[in-house]
């Protein structure tokens, strides 16, 4: 069972792509055309997320058992330690080694409902990120990353107080970081130069998400908790009601702020994808970044 981490050699940028658990049948089936037309790409690894209620839990630990079963793609699962007691959760890392699983993003997560209500840990459960690195370390070998935010976490204090408790994460045992969205390619390499300030060189994998439509746009704001750059915003918002004109010019700017990551010496790009392919096979293609051992065709 192959790690993320031998997934990324280093000599030659990779790419990545995430994706959610089906909500029902016909989320199953748009899911799995997007696995299978991405397959063909040999993304470094693909990861699909951990929600917040017991049936998507299930859905994340059936799908992403189903591709190390049925294609030849190497799998990563989040694991989040909401409402979650450490039997419980050890219980679901016994599901994900069982089915073949060697890789876990492990997350705190977020209280349901409202992403910046009160965190109240499970009464038998566990505090930070960095507790459930420990945890999975503990119960086999598995390859483990954990989240990074270019802009901090909402709930840090400032940037400093933020990259510390990264780098402990990291410390207690994570292979690498996936960075949440961010807008400009300095706002992630200034987060990369406060970790390595601090004598940390772990692996760091930028997120990045094609910026296609408003609403991805406005997605990218909610997720970033960053506003829209001045720049980026009078690029695209002109073009709000002309969805060709905006995808168009959100795929440049998306190209461009991948080229400049590329030349910056990051390992790979982690594509956020909602389940969807187009825009990712669209995006690896221009970079350059599908496989050189069978040159495959974009369609
Ligand atoms: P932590 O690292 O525990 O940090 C939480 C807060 O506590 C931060 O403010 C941090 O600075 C602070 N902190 C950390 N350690 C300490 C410490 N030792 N002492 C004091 N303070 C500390 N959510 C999901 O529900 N499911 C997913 O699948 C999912 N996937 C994600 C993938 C990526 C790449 C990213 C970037 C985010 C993802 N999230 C997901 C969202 C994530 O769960 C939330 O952002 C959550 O609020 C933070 O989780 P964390 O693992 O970063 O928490």
């Amino acid at each position: 069972m192959t790690s993320v981490v031998d997934r990324i050699p280093g000599d030659r940028p990779v790419f990545s792509v995430e994706f959610m658990p089906p909500r029902d049948d016909a989320d199953e089936q748009r899911l799995w055309n997007a696995i299978r037309s991405l397959e063909g790409l040999d993304p470094a690894f693909v990861s699909v997320t951990y929600g917040a209620g017991g049936s998507s839990r299930d859905r994340t630990i059936r799908t992403t058992g189903r591709v190390v079963k049925e294609t030849t793609l190497v799998s990563m699962a989040h694991l989040t330690a909401v409402d979650h007691s450490v039997a419980e959760l050890r219980n679901v890392i016994g599901w994900y080694a069982s089915l073949g699983i060697r890789n876990v993003l492990a997350l705190r997560g977020d209280p349901p409902g409202d992403v910046m209500g009160e965190w109240v840990k499970h009464p038998e459960g566990l505090e930070y990120a960095e507790d459930l690195v420990r945890l999975v370390r503990e119960l086999g070998n598995f390859c483990v990353g954990v989240s990074a935010f270019p802009y901090g976490h909402p709930r840090s204090a400032d940037l400093e107080t933020d990259t510390e408790f990264l780098v402990r994460k990291l410390r207690a045992g994570a292979d690498f970081a996936i960075a949440q969205l961010f807008f400009e390619a300095d706002d992630f390499l200034r987060m990369r130069d406060r970790v390595a300030a601090r004598g940390c060189d772990a692996l760091l994998l930028p997120g990045v998400m094609p910026l296609t439509t408003p609403r991805i746009l406005a997605k990218t704001v909610e997720l970033s908790g960053a506003a829209v750059p001045p720049a980026l915003a009078a690029r695209l918002d002109p073009l709000a009601e002309d969805p060709a004109a905006f995808r168009a010019e959100g795929m440049d700017v998306t190209a461009e702020l991948c080229e400049r990551l590329l030349a910056e010496g990051v390992p790979g790009l982690h594509f956020y994808t909602f389940n969807r392919a187009k825009a990712t096979k669209e995006m690896v293609d221009r970079l350059g970044l599908l496989p050189r051992r069978s040159p495959t065709a974009v369609g």
